[in-house]
């Protein structure tokens, strides 16, 4: 063993030692704060990080020292303290300080059970976690003094050195072991994963033990206040007798539940004063440290010790609930209840979940690493699953595990199943972070990767591309589209939304197509839409023909008299957009694909369309393929379309013009807000804008109704944003779309980028994927001209991001910071960018709540 360097730099915990969680930890300074509060909490000597940081090195600290602390012949324990508990960290090391001499002791004074069971706990932990030797070797139940012998003669066989008797060579052992591990590959990975940084240090504990164990009842257990699931108040936990640390939550024979309410003993009927002496620290503490806390006791001889106290784990919905409950007793402010919520983590409440009431083919079941249910088309590698992603086809990433080049491929799926891992694996934490349903450890289960083909326990056979259900709720994967329950927003999280609105300064629009998009974007909060693109109402049952028509007309005449039988339609989406969004703000985009995407691309397609439109398939064909584009990407589309075929924008305008018209009539005045997409020149601006000013006078004549409206360009493309001052003389708003602006500012194609993306990340070429995160240097520069030009020509001109990056933490972060108005995402991702928005708004004040 390494000679100590004899650095004296531990700290006794004390009610005044100076302890920070920036040095210590989170837990040596929760310690601190239950001495505070008067709770019996056994003596505890902090070591900070700089100390482990060394002695991971092999440089010593005084152990002697340490232990000389703790009196004659102490038995000690010793747990990791990381600045977030969240981040992990080795598992305890109870009863350091065991050997022959004490087990005699301890024998006479707490009974021979009991000392053996003091012994071999300690010979089990140093053995596996400090020699690293093999588990099954010291796994055993058994407590005899046969067995303390067995193991430490395995020790000495496979160490080939007696089991160290000398308490100070024991702990320096430990405490250089968990040091080690700390630094270790894989807990380093994990921690990142969960949000440390690269350098995230790491504080020990070291504590005299409460040993749980002898005649007078004894015993250590777990309580709760809260329930981890829902965060509504509730007791639970559990108590077992004889025993140390958290045996009673690994072992369920012989436990007492807390409270007469749970099945079997309780210990509110064992040991009614301990219980109420529990309870009455669980009020304490949250009212103190404003937290809802698990408590870790021991009863020793029918006292109870306070060994350690962490917040309660938690779902993100109970999370929710806590913060909410906090703030509804004035515990925390309501700022303060914001921000402890990571916005990502309300996309778990927002999740759909698959209902228990439907029919279930379960083929495959595991451990329901993620909650929420998604269906998807079975894909077999990240790469496949980005490419589903881009052509717009949810899927679930089966994999055998995950590593963390899979990251991009799981941003893709809609749900994640893999065959090995447990709720702490790559997968079962990635997913949980990012809101994906996910099932892992799914045993029976065989992938062949070559083949391309899954085979379940029970034989059946599954091939990419099929479609299968995850729920993450359950643990289960299911064959086909299961039937699903919309996620349920309850008055807590409705309440925190409230609070977020409250302190949001740049608002959230949703983009929204569909009445049922729009429903969802007011549930979620959002303030208007902030893009409906048109497109979509044009593939429901019944249009797709007449817009074929449409398309193949032959004549102006023949063409009016298709877009004649859209106008209605179009009219009503508008009407039913309109009155659900009540008055708020409701931003439509003209036409904007390229028309041959309306069109069959198969020759059966082809076949039904000939028949449909009464003309020779050769006809059909010859259309198409006239119509069919080298790059259609940048070819005839938005705006461009707008100028060739004009009657199409004429007759969307007159659907907005007449809808607003009529929900005027029923009192529900609107403002629409019409985008021409794809702009690139002035002229384009002005040539849609004369013709849409028309339809609007003509309408107001016809219908005898006054309304306003406002039109605005979509700047997607570089020379848009280049240009906007021209363009904003024009437009009284501008709306960056950052999906076709990122595609065309990087010569990046949107549908094909998933191939190789991951390699230009992994590489560094990209630091992430533009599409998924606003690549502020380059596509950032051009929305600062573009804003600045704009504002330039026009003060008042309405700035807004409506691509992807809308929802985006980071980029909502870039928008606030340039001043634009409003971001708009789609209606999911609504809640997350209110409460990253509100995060941004708060950070400033967020120092005055840390403590
Ligand atoms: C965009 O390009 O950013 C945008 C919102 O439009 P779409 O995704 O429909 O091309
Ligand atoms: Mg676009």
């Amino acid at each position: 063993m390494q000679k100590h360097t004899g650095f004296k730099d531990f700290t006794v915990i004390t009610e005044s030692s100076d302890i920070t969680v920036a040095r210590h930890g989170g837990r040596a300074k929760c310690m601190q704060r239950l001495l505070r509060l008067g709770m019996p909490v056994p003596k505890t000597v902090a070591l900070p990080f700089d100390m482990v940081h060394r002695l991971a090195a092999g440089h010593m600290p005084d152990v002697a020292g340490i232990l000389a602390e703790f009196g004659e012949a102490p038995l000690v324990s010793v747990r990791p303290s990381s600045e977030d508990p969240d981040w992990g960290g080795p598992g305890a090391i109870l009863n350091i300080g065991m050997n022959d001499a004490r087990h005699a002791e301890l024998t006479k004074r707490l009974g021979q059970e009991a000392a053996n069971a003091i012994y071999l706990r300690f010979i089990q932990g140093f053995a596996i976690h400090v020699a690293r030797l093999d588990p099954d070797m010291f796994e055993s139940d058994d407590i005899s003094a046969e067995s303390v012998r067995a193991a430490l003669h395995e020790y000495e066989d496979e160490f080939d050195e007696p089991f160290p008797q000398d308490p100070v060579q024991q702990l320096s052992e430990v405490l250089r072991s968990m040091a080690r591990a700390w630094e270790g590959t894989s807990a380093r990975l994990l921690r990142q994963a969960k949000g440390a940084p690269a350098d995230a240090g790491l504080g020990l504990v070291v504590q005299q033990m409460a040993l749980g164990l002898g005649p007078a009842e004894s015993g250590s257990g777990v309580i709760q206040f809260v329930s981890p699931v829902t965060g509504r108040e509730q007791i639970t936990g559990r108590y077992l007798s004889q025993s140390q640390g958290r045996a009673a939550l690994a072992q369920p024979d012989g436990v007492f539940y807390l409270t007469r309410d749970d099945r079997g003993r309780s210990l509110e009927e064992h040991c009614p004063e301990v219980f109420a002496e529990l309870v009455e620290w669980g009020r304490i503490s949250r009212q103190r440290l404003r937290e809802e806390m698990e408590i870790e006791f021991t009863i020793e001889a029918g006292k109870l010790m306070i060994l350690d106290s962490v917040r309660v784990p938690r779902s993100s919905r109970a999370a929710v609930r806590i913060a909410v409950g906090l703030a509804n007793e004035k515990i925390i402010p309501r700022e303060e209840a914001v921000l402890r919520i990571e916005p990502r983590a309300l996309t778990e409440l927002l999740h759909s979940q698959v209902d228990p009431t439907g029919a279930r083919d379960v083929f495959a079941r595991g451990i329901a690493a993620s909650p929420g249910g998604a269906t998807g088309r079975i894909v077999f590698s990240s790469a496949a699953a980005q490419a589903s992603a881009a052509r717009g086809e949810p899927c679930v990433l089966v994999r055998r595990e995950t590593a963390p080049e899979d990251i991009r491929g799981m941003h893709a799926a809609s749900a994640v199943l893999t065959e090995r891992g447990g709720m702490t694996s790559h997968a079962a934490v990635i997913a949980r972070g990012l809101g994906l349903p996910c099932v892992v450890g799914v045993s029976g289960m065989t992938l062949r990767w070559r083949e391309k083909t899954l085979r379940a326990a029970d034989g059946r056979v599954f091939r990419e591309g099929d479609i299968i259900t995850v729920d993450g709720t359950a643990g289960e994967a299911l064959v086909g589209e299961a039937k699903m329950l919309p996620p349920a927003l309850d008055d807590a999280f409705q309440a925190l939304l409230g609070w977020a609105e409250e302190a949001c300064d740049i608002s959230v629009r949703a983009n929204a197509d569909t009445p049922s998009d729009a429903q969802t974007a007011r549930e979620f909060g959002a303030e208007g839409i902030g893009l409906c693109r048109t497109e979509h109402m044009f593939f429901e049952d019944g249009r797709l023909t007449v817009m074929r028509e449409m398309i193949f007309a032959n004549s102006p005449e023949d063409r009016a008299a298709a877009l004649d039988q859209l106008l209605p339609m179009q009219r009503e989406d508008f009407i039913r957009l309109f009155e659900i969004m009540q008055g708020q703000s409701v931003c439509i985009r003209l036409f904007d694909p390229p028309l041959h995407e309306f069109l069959p691309h198969s020759r059966e397609g082809m076949r039904e369309l000939a028949e449909a439109l009464d003309l020779p398939l050769s006809d059909v064909t010859r259309r198409v393929e006239a119509l069919s584009e080298f790059n259609p990407m940048l070819g005839m589309r938005g705006v461009r379309l707008g100028i060739t075929v004009p009657e199409i924008y004429e007759m969307q305008a007159r659907a907005i013009f007449e809808a607003a018209a009529e929900v005027a009539r029923r009192g529900d005045p609107v403002v629409p807000e019409i985008m021409i997409p794809l702009v690139s020149a002035k002229r384009e601006v002005e040539l849609v804008k004369a013709r849409v000013d028309s339809v609007a006078a003509a309408v107001r004549v016809e219908t005898g109704r006054d309304f306003d409206y406002k039109l605005g360009v979509m700047v997607e493309t570089p020379r848009a944003a280049l240009r906007a001052g021209d363009i904003a003389t024009h437009a009284s708003f501008l709306s960056f779309g950052t999906n076709d602006l990122t595609q065309m500012t990087y010569g990046l194609s949107r549908d094909d980028a998933g191939r190789f993306m991951s390699s230009y990340v992994q590489q560094e070429v990209f630091p992430e994927d533009p599409f998924h995160t606003l690549d502020t240097d380059g596509v950032g520069e051009l929305l600062l001209i573009g804003a600045e030009r704009g504002r330039e020509s026009r003060p008042d001109v309405v700035l807004s991001v409506c691509g992807e990056h809308g929802g985006n933490a980071e980029s909502i972060a870039f928008c606030r910071q340039a001043g634009f108005n409003y971001v708009s995402c789609s209606p999911f991702r609504v809640p997350v960018a209110r409460l990253a928005a509100a995060h941004l708004a708060l950070s400033g004040s967020a120092r005055k709540f840390a403590e």
